[in-house]
C-alpha cells in the first residue's frame, strides 16, 4: 500500500463515518479503530503517516510483535480477539489502551487474579453476542446487564468503559440492523454505569452501526487494500 492509496482509503472511511454520525447527531463523536490483523507494519506505518493513529490486533503474539516494531510511533493498541487463558500474561504485558473483547465471566475472574497480582489494570468492554450466533463468544443480550454489574462489583482491575460487538453474519441489512440495536439498548443501560464505548462496525456495515448507535468502529479491509 502506497502513501496515494492510504490517502485514498482513509479519506473515503473518513467522509462515510462524517455522513453516518451527522445522521446522529452534530455530537456524535466516533472513533476509527484501524484494524491491522492482516497488514504488515510498512502498511500500518503508511496509515499512520496519513493520519491513523489507532490501531487494532487479534491476536496476543501479532499485537506484541507490531507493537514492539513500532514503538517510536505514538500509537494506540486495541485488542479485539478471543483472548485465551494461556495468552492473558501476555496481553498484560503488551499493555493495550483497550481490550474489547471481555467474552466471559470465567476470562474476566481469571484475567481480573492476573491483572492483580501484577499489581496493573485494564480498561476492557464486555462483548456481546447480539444475534446469538454459535461461531461467536460473548454474552447474550439477557446476560449482559448483570454480567457488566458483577465483572463492575468483583473485578477491581478491570476498568469497564463500555460494549462491544460483532454484527450479525447476514446478507439482510435488516439482520444487522437488528443485532446492532440490541446492543445498543445494552449500552443505554450500562452508561449509567461508567460505560463511554459502544464498539460495532466492521468495513461492511460501519455506516449501519453508526446509525444504530455505535462510536468506536473496526475497520480492516476497507483501509488496508
Ligand atoms: C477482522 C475484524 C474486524 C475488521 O474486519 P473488516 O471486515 O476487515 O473491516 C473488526 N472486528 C473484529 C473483531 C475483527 O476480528
Amino acid at each position: 500500500m502506497n502513501k496515494i492509496q492510504a490517502t485514498q482509503n482513509l479519506n473515503k472511511v473518513v467522509t462515510q463515518i462524517e455522513g453516518a454520525r451527522l445522521r446522529v447527531s452534530d455530537h456524535h463523536i466516533v472513533k476509527l479503530i484501524a484494524v491491522s490483523k492482516y497488514s504488515n507494519t510498512k502498511d500500518i506505518e503508511t496509515l499512520y503517516n496519513v493520519g491513523q493513529r489507532a490501531y487494532g490486533e487479534n491476536k496476543v503474539q501479532d499485537l506484541k510483535e507490531k507493537m514492539t516494531t513500532l514503538d517510536e510511533l505514538p500509537l494506540e493498541w486495541h485488542f479485539i480477539g478471543h483472548l485465551q487463558k494461556n495468552k492473558i500474561n501476555n496481553l498484560i504485558d503488551a499493555k493495550p489502551t483497550l481490550m474489547h473483547s471481555l467474552d466471559s465471566l470465567e476470562l474476566a475472574y481469571e484475567l481480573n487474579k492476573k491483572l492483580l497480582s501484577k499489581n496493573a489494570t485494564m480498561k476492557c468492554l464486555l462483548q456481546i453476542n447480539s444475534a446469538n450466533e454459535e461461531s461467536k463468544t460473548g454474552f447474550s443480550e439477557e446476560e449482559a446487564y448483570e454480567a457488566y454489574n458483577s465483572i463492575l462489583n468483583e473485578c477491581s482491575a478491570i476498568k469497564l468503559i463500555g460494549v462491544m460487538s460483532i454484527g450479525a453474519h447476514s446478507k439482510e441489512r435488516a439482520e444487522i440492523k437488528k443485532s446492532f440495536l440490541s446492543t445498543n439498548k445494552i449500552y443505554e443501560q450500562v452508561k449509567p454505569l461508567g460505560a463511554r464505548y459502544c464498539s460495532m462496525g466492521m468495513s461492511s456495515d460501519f455506516e449501519l452501526a453508526i446509525e444504530c448507535g455505535s462510536n468506536m468502529i473496526r475497520v480492516g479491509s476497507s483501509l488496508f487494500k
